[in-house]
């Protein structure tokens, strides 16, 4: 079922109305102009000379304006007016005044050319406008009949009181349901807009404003989005109440309305999640706004927040800016997505910006093609094994990180990115159930597991500028020892950076959340590293995963001085 307030529809059937009337009074106005035959009787055509060219001029000109009308309601539901829309509510009263001062006599339907203009004023713009029309129609009908029709202002007003109180009370009327009705859009617009829970804007207005924002976009003008998480609110609430939880979502949607400035706005997501969207703000500028929010959240006192995982209600979020990360909303909002998943997994309470192993890679056309397509093959692989949602570009970030510490080629380094990143490539074969097994799996299921450095290596082969990665996924699965799959490789018989991808790999599947486990702090998963050197990975590798793991870089270190940088 369509939700959203149809502002086009409604526009469109304002503009009906505005047209009817419009082309009403032309209707008029040549009928006074062809059957008044004593102005011109003269002519071979009735209305063809100079006043009538005059007028046509106008009239033309009104009709081009009619058909440029613009949007009569904003998507709050204001009546938004630009100046043309002040010109066609006028347009009929200059019409009345032209009929009723060159035909130069009595007409019979002079009310009637008076009473346009009201409807018109009224309708479109409310009460006050309506009896400002009715003011200046009443001025018009009483110089008509003292100039035209040779009366005193005695009787200019004696004579037409009926008429001249009518169009009071037909401004006054139409001005009046117009404005309730105006009244009533406006509660529907904020309902419609609103998320009654936070009172912030809600999913809707969310996506219909971005899409908006987004078209402005450009190198000069960045568009920001950062995604909010409340962390451990399912806790929260199994253990104080779904009563108390909807008390955090509305203390934390008022922090966030307090922080984000216009032309900013925040909304709610769903759930327990948040967005702000904020146009004309770099990366640098969203990742301070959202540090602020994240700081006042951890700050804010909450009933029960000591029975937190963390001591207290905390809230993690991830960024995204276009045209930098992404360059349609669908993808920012994914960005986005991706960085909060990266926030929640190496610690929460926590703002993480988004980045691509590729970002930094200078590719030529082909590649980029090539390198979407490998983009959209590993997505699959994360919509499969929901629980390893951005792995492969961890494992990625973790093995460029050590072989740099260890010294290898930049150009074995730039292979090595296209290799971590496909590693499990393979697993595109392996059915939903096997990856996300909570359970043991059956001796099937692991013979079937053990496959993909086999068929990863396979899909990899057939694109020819990817052949040198082959060996890497083919071996991201041998152990040092020789006790790995799938050829039960040793040693320096293992390609380095086979070796490489699988420290980085272990490393992060041991560090990640699932429901089923839980996961290593980075300590206890370098001590079990290191435990396992020799036996699973390369002793002279290992000795540097510490140093890898634990090196904090100069933005970590502003954000936050004790954190880690993985
Ligand atoms: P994480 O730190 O990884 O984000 O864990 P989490 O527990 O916050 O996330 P999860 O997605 O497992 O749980 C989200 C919870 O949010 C589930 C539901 O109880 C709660 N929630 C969602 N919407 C509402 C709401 O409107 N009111 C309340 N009180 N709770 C809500
Ligand atoms: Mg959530
Ligand atoms: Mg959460």
């Amino acid at each position: 079922m369509r939700m959203t307030i149809p502002e086009k529809d409604r526009s469109n059937d304002i503009n009906e109305y505005i047209t009817g009337t419009h082309m009403f009074c032309l209707v008029i106005l040549f009928s006074v102009l062809i059957f008044d035959n004593n102005k011109f009787s003269n002519n071979i055509y009735p209305g063809i000379n100079v006043k009538f060219c005059v007028l046509l001029i106008i009239i033309s000109c009104g009709v081009v304006l009619l058909y440029n009308t613009r949007g009569y309601f904003n998507s709050k539901g204001n009546r938004s007016f630009y100046c043309l829309d002040y010109i066609y509510v006028s347009f009929p009263l200059l019409v009345a005044i032209l009929i009723l001062f060159i035909s130069e006599e009595y007409i019979l339907y002079r009310e009637v050319v008076l009473f346009l203009p009201i409807f018109v004023a009224a309708s479109l713009m409310g009460k006050i406008p309506g009896l400002i029309m009715s003011t200046v129609c009443c001025i018009v009908m009483t110089t008509y009949n003292i100039n035209i029709m040779n009366q005193n202002f005695y009787q200019a007003i004696n004579e037409s009181i009926f008429v001249l109180s009518s169009m009071y009370v037909a401004g006054w009327f139409i001005g009046g349901i117009s404005d309730i009705e105006l009244k009533h859009r406006k509660q529907l617009a904020h309902m419609a807009n609103t998320d009654m829970l936070s009172g912030l804007y809600n999913h809707r207005y969310f996506q219909e404003q971005l899409k908006r924002h987004f078209k402005k976009v450009s190198e000069n003008n960045p568009l920001s989005l950062i995604i909010v998480d409340i962390d451990y609110f399912k806790h929260y609430n199994d253990g104080l109440g779904h009563v108390e939880g909807d008390n955090v979502i509305k203390i934390i949607g008022g922090i966030l309305r307090d922080e984000i400035a216009k032309p900013g706005f925040a909304a709610r997501y769903g759930g327990e999640e948040f967005v702000a969207v904020l146009p004309g703000c770099s990366s640098k500028k969203a990742m301070k706004i959202a540090e602020g929010i994240r700081t006042k959240v951890e700050n804010q006192s909450f009933y029960g927040g000591n029975y937190q995982p963390g001591g207290k209600v905390t809230i993690s979020c991830g960024i995204s800016t276009s045209p930098t990360h992404a360059i349609s909303s669908r993808e920012l909002i994914k960005q986005a997505d991706y960085a909060l998943y990266r926030a929640k997994n190496i610690k929460k309470n926590k703002v993480e910006l988004y980045f691509s192993v590729f970002d930094d890679l200078e590719l030529g056309e082909n590649e980029k093609e090539l390198i979407n397509s490998i983009k959209t093959l590993v997505s699959v692989i994360n919509a499969k094994d929901r629980y390893t949602y951005g792995h492969s570009e961890r494992v990625t970030d973790y093995s460029v990180k050590l072989a740099t510490k260890v010294g290898v080629a930049e150009d074995d380094i730039k292979l090595l990115q296209y290799a971590a990143f496909l590693h499990d490539i393979g697993k595109i074969e392996i059915d939903r159930d096997t990856l996300n097994s909570p359970h043991r799996l059956s001796e099937k299921q692991w013979t079937s597991l053990k496959q993909h450095p086999q068929w990863g290596s396979d899909i990899v082969k057939s694109v020819s500028t990817l052949t040198p990665i082959v060996p890497v996924i083919l071996y991201h699965h041998e152990n040092y020892d020789g006790s790995g799959y799938p050829q039960g490789l040793k040693g320096q018989d293992i390609p380095l950076l086979a070796r490489i991808v699988r420290i980085a790999d272990s490393y992060d599947a041991m560090t990640s959340h699932r429901p089923y486990k839980r996961n290593l702090t980075p300590e206890e998963a370098i001590q079990e590293i290191e435990r396992c050197s020799g036996t699973m990975f390369d002793p002279i590798l290992v000795k540097h995963v510490r140093d890898v793991i634990f090196k904090v870089s100069p933005s970590e270190k502003q954000i936050n001085p004790n954190g880690l940088n993985l």
